[in-house]
Order: C-alpha cells, then sequence, then structure tokens
C-alpha cells in the first residue's frame, strides 16, 4: 500500500513543498505520495480522518492551523512544546507527534548558507506571528544576546515574547524587547541601528497578494552591517532584500530554511537522510517555473 504524505493548510496554492518532498521520495524508491491538503478553517475538524488513516505517514502544517493542530495529537516533541506551534506531524505506530522543524531549519540555513551564527546575536524580528516564533525560539536556544520582535500590532509581540520567554529564557539569558512596526517608532529605529540579524518574518513581499514594493522599514534604517534575512522566497530577491542589498547588507532569503525544515521532516517521516541537494534543486526548478 503506498503511504501518504501530504502539506495542511490553506491556502496552498503556490506551495512547492510536494514538487521537492516528492522528488526525495522518488529518489529514494519510499513508495508514498506528498500531497496538497487544502483545508479551510471551517473545514479543520476533518482533518482527523486523515490523520488516522491507515496508510497516514506524516504532514507538514502551515498558515493558519500550525497551532490548532495540536489538539489532534497524543504528543508533542519538545521544540514544538516550546514555539507552542507544530509545522509537522510524524506517525509513530497509533500514536502522532508534532515537532516543529522552522526552528532547526532556520538554524541551519543561518549557519550554512548565511554564514552566521545566532549566539551573542542581537536581533530585530519584523512580524509577529507562526514563523516568527520559530525565529524567536532560535535566537533563544542558540544563546542570542538579544532579540527584539516588532509588529504593527505591539500586543501580538508582547504575547509572543512573554510566551517563549517564560518556556525558553528561564535564566534571563537573552533580553527581550518589543517594539512597533511604523515609520516614526524611535525604538525601532534604535534596535534596527544595533542589531546584527534581521529577520523579515511578515509576508510583505510576497510575489502574491502581499504588495510586492511594500516597504517594512525605511530604507534608511535597513542595517549596512548586518545579515538581512527574509523568510519569503518567492520573488527570490524581495523588495527587502534588495533595499537591504543596495545598503551593503550581507542577504539571506527564505530558500535554504523552506528546504532544511523540509528535509528535517522527511528525515522524521522516512528515518532516511534527505537528499538535501536534490530537494533544493527540484525547488529552484519550480520557482523559475
Ligand atoms: P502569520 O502567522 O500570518 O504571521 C504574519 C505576521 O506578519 C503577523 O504578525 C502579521 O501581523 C504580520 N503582517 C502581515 N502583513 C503585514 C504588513 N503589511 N505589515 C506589517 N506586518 C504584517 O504568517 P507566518 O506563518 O508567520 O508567515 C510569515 C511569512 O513567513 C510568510 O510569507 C510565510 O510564507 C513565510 N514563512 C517562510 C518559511 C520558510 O521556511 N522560508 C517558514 C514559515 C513561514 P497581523 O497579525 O497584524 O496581520
Amino acid at each position: 500500500m503506498s503511504q501518504q504524505l501530504g502539506l495542511i493548510g490553506f491556502p496552498l496554492g503556490h506551495s512547492i513543498s510536494p514538487v521537492f518532498q516528492q522528488a526525495a521520495l522518488d529518489a529514494l524508491g519510499i513508495d508514498a505520495r506528498y500531497e496538497l491538503w487544502e483545508t479551510p478553517r471551517e473545514r479543520f475538524s476533518e482533518i482527523s480522518a486523515r490523520l488516522r488513516a491507515p496508510d497516514f505517514l506524516g504532514a507538514n502544517v502551515t498558515i493558519p492551523h500550525k497551532q490548532e493542530i495540536r489538539a489532534y495529537l497524543d504528543e508533542l516533541d519538545p521544540t514544538a512544546r516550546a514555539t507552542g506551534a507544530v509545522n509537522t506531524v510524524v506517525r509513530d505506530g497509533d500514536r502522532l507527534i508534532g515537532h516543529n522543524t522552522d526552528v532547526a531549519g532556520f538554524i541551519r540555513a543561518m549557519r550554512v548558507d548565511g554564514r552566521h551564527e545566532l549566539v551573542e546575536a542581537r536581533v530585530l524580528v519584523l512580524g509577529a506571528g507562526g514563523a516568527a516564533r520559530a525565529i524567536v525560539a532560535a535566537a533563544l536556544l542558540e544563546g542570542a544576546n538579544s532579540v527584539t520582535v516588532a509588529a504593527r500590532r505591539p500586543e501580538q509581540a508582547r504575547a509572543l515574547v512573554g510566551e517563549l520567554g517564560a518556556r525558553l529564557n528561564l535564566n534571563q539569558q537573552t533580553s527581550l524587547e518589543v517594539t512597533g512596526l511604523s515609520a516614526d517608532d524611535e525604538d525601532l529605529a534604535e534596535a534596527a541601528a544595533e542589531c546584527d540579524v534581521l529577520v523579515n518574518a511578515t509576508p510583505v513581499g510576497m510575489a502574491w497578494g502581499h504588495g510586492g514594493e511594500s516597504h517594512l522599514l525605511a530604507p534608511e534604517l535597513l542595517p549596512p552591517a548586518a545579515l538581512v534575512c527574509d523568510l519569503v522566497y518567492n520573488p527570490p530577491l524581495t523588495p527587502f532584500l534588495r533595499l537591504a542589498a543596495d545598503r551593503g547588507a550581507s542577504i539571506l532569503n527564505g530558500l535554504p530554511m523552506l528546504i532544511y525544515q523540509g528535509a528535517a521532516a522527511f528525515e522524521r517521516w522516512t528515518g532516511r537522510p534527505a537528499p538535501v541537494d536534490l530537494m533544493r534543486r527540484a525547488a529552484e526548478e519550480a520557482l523559475r517555473g
């Protein structure tokens, strides 16, 4: 019996996960299909039948279900518990285990592709949604010097920092701050001037639907000596990264993180080393269309 894997989220029209996950399954001769399981909020309860089907092997989870999925699982791994978000479901016999591979994916992307360690870094994160949770968790787990979360709804950033700080910053080794995300916010300007790592964890700049030319930060606030990351990977050079590069900063888009979180999920589902280079090539080809 062929086994089933899929991506649970909504909307999913532009996802390239099926392309690179299927390429990896086929290359290793694993008899499994990876599909898009588009699931709007109002149909989310139907997911239970899929997860408990005899041929279910595992799943990725994305917007808007990374938190809600926890109620359908038997156990969470320590990173999923710490972040409060699940992006990978793994079947272990009759049990369903929730993992968060975004955290490891981001750390690996920073290290391998960004050539930057998070230990002792001063990190500024724009946005306070699910992806920002993974970035803040990564920075805390790696021992960052400081983390500032900037959000247009500062209460969302305060909740994120409060929750993750209580779980991952027990000895307060990392200083945690919150600012607004508006042109005239002085705390934001100060955090941008001082940071070593700046991460766009909002969808602003995505090729579809989020206004490709909107600016999150005034160009003069982009730090020339920092590593500037955008979790968006389509287009590969987002407006945010283009401006940062123009200012002289090192830049990193979201594709390495996407591939590494997917590779970590693949290894948990199959118990086999993921063919990372092949997955990246398949993803790049899909993005070129
Ligand atoms: P999310 O949970 O919906 O959170 C998005 C965050 O961005 C929220 O804080 C939101 O604020 C803020 N935001 C949205 N539009 C904004 C705007 N115009 N100006 C300022 N802030 C804005 O989404 P997510 O899961 O965190 O994903 C964020 C991005 O990261 C997406 O593009 C996603 O594709 C990408 N991502 C990439 C990877 C990867 O592996 N490369 C992994 C995960 C996510 P409000 O709540 O006020 O709207």
